[in-house]
């Protein structure tokens, strides 16, 4: 399942046990990609589908727990870096 940023393929990727819980990326998606898990409230990404690619999540998470990667749609991206 990809996001639908025209050109790329689009992956939210949360890093857990970094997630504290602030809420701040489920509350300023403005496509509502990402939601709160139970019990704990940790971010999770439940519709990914809708994701344009902003980054806005990636930005003000203050823990650096989102990755936001995009790669044009038929390549994969590659290891390392
Ligand atoms: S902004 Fe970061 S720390 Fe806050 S809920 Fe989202 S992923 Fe977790
Ligand atoms: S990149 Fe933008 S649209 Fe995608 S999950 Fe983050 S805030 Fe939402």
């Amino acid at each position: 399942m990809t996001g639908r940023l025209k050109g790329h393929d689009v992956r939210v990727e949360i890093n857990e046990p970094r997630c504290r819980s602030c809420g701040i990326c489920y509350d300023v998606c403005p496509e509502n990609v990402l939601s709160a898990s139970d019990p704990l409230r940790k971010a999770v990404v439940t519709n990914l589908d809708a994701c344009t690619g902003c980054r806005l999540c990636e930005w003000l998470c203050t823990d650096w727990a989102i990755n936001v990667v995009t790669t044009p749609t038929g390549e994969t991206a590659s290891a390392g870096g």
